[in-house]
């Protein structure tokens, strides 16, 4: 709908990852209107490789809602991981101990399904390429976005009842937030992560957590003929520091086992630092501007939980939009933090508790060596222990 001063839409949607297409979608289905700017191409977001393992109450509730294709119901479920420590193998059945496993689906692919069922089949109305993003008037009750058109060089503006800030750690939707509006509370992890992505087919089974002095190490599924490694590193190091030779040397040392299958070796076509660190937005919301996502909360990808919490974002946000546009109830609106939160201090106090076993034998210190050593032992012995780590681990739909 045009207006003098621009078009007006009921909810504008900043960033189109796997928070602001699950919202979108789900608001298309419900009749709300809205409009999702994405600063990228289509190209690039269904290209861009990051997550992979998807919990099982996080595809299951988006099947009910009718947003998980046959490429997510179809792929690969996994419940086993294993830890590799002075070359012994210590199988993690997290399956089997919780009745819930990660389906392996990365999340270009994830991305992909949600632009076609929003863009191409409900007929969503998405913008790529939108630059300079800007949301105004969060406090007031028409709030607006406004942002340059790619095409036309011209700043256009969208006004709303409502803006979903879905655009992850480096997106601009919080910066409308004035000083003093929210917290960010920060934890540095200390340590870098160099993210492969190699074209090889998987070594291993299952993911392969490998604990050693020269620096944590993993082996993650992404496909077929797609791997997904991790090298720890100095923080802020360079990828030109790690070339062909010395990311298979280091991944066979970190990653070797006594009976261990040798790794399949291939093209590594992704290589980046990552800064390892986890914040947390409180309150996630501010005014009219609800964060959701990354936006709202980032976790080191240490125990995969960053995607699934960006999906039960969205989805307790499209219920509490869905409640106040067709009843009026503003409830789930202003419980919308407080629910997501619970999520999100769960899922970063349990990945600080992996942080501790994969990098407490690299730390130098024989303190937490012995720290990640006694926890490995609990929760691969201890049956009850395993039960519980399991449960954090894959996460459930009682996690609030
Ligand atoms: C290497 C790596 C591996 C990971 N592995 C896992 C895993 O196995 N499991 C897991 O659960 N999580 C994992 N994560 C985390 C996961 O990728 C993120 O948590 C997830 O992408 C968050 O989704 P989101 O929708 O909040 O944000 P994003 O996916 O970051 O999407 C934000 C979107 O907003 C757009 N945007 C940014 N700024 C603007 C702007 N100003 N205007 C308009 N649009 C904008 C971006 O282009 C992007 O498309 C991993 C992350 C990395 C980096």
């Amino acid at each position: 709908m045009s207006t003098p001063g621009g078009e007006t839409t009921s909810v504008v949607i900043v960033g189109a990852g796997p928070a602001g297409l699950t919202l979108a979608n789900l608001l298309q289905s419900e009749g709300v209107g809205c409009v999702l700017l994405e600063a990228e191409s289509r190209e690039f977001i269904e290209a861009l490789p990051r997550a992979g393992f998807l919990e099982e109450w996080a595809v299951r509730a988006l099947e009910r809602r009718g947003l998980a294709g046959p490429g997510l119901l179809g792929a690969e479920a996994q419940g086993d991981c294993e830890f590799r420590l002075d070359g012994t193998r210590h199988v993690f059945r997290y399956g089997a101990l919780s009745g819930q496993r990660h389906i392996v689906y990365p999340q270009q692919f994830l991305v992909t399904d949600l632009v076609r069922a929003f863009a191409d089949e409900a007929g969503g109305d998405v913008r790529f390429g939108a630059r300079d993003v800007a949301v105004h008037g969060i406090r007031t009750s028409r709030p607006s976005v406004s942002y340059t058109d790619p095409e036309t060089g011209q700043q256009r503006t969208v006004s709303c009842d409502f803006v979903a800030g879905c655009d992850g750690a480096r997106g601009s939707s919080r910066t409308a937030i004035p000083d003093g509006g929210i917290e960010v509370f920060r934890h540095n992890l200390g340590v870098g992560w160099l993210a492969l992505l190699a074209e090889a087919p998987p070594s291993a089974e299952r993911v392969v957590f490998g604990l050693h002095p020269q620096g944590f190490a993993a082996h993650m599924a992404r496909g077929p003929q797609v791997t997904r490694y991790y090298l720890e590193c100095p923080p802020g190091d360079s990828p030109d520091n790690w070339p062909h030779e010395r990311v298979w040397s280091e991944l066979r040392t970190r990653l070797g086992a006594r009976d261990a299958e040798p790794l399949n070796e291939g093209d590594v076509i992704e290589r980046r630092v990552l800064d390892m660190h986890n914040y947390v937005v409180e309150p996630m919301t501010y005014g009219r501007l609800h964060l959701a996502g990354d936006a709202a909360h980032l976790v080191a990808p240490v125990a995969a939980k960053g995607m699934n919490l960006a999906l039960n974002d969205a989805l307790l946000l499209a219920d509490a939009f869905r409640a106040y546009y067709r009843e009026g109830d503003e409830s789930g609106l202003e419980g919308y933090s407080d629910a997501c939160l619970r999520r999100v201090w769960q899922y970063q106090d349990f990945n600080r508790w992996v942080s501790e076993i994969v990098h407490g034998p690299s730390s130098g210190d024989p303190f937490r060596a012995g720290v990640a050593a006694a926890r490995l032992r609990r929760m691969t012995r201890s049956e009850k222990a395993g039960r519980a780590v399991a449960g954090l681990y894959i996460g459930s739909d009682a996690d609030h």
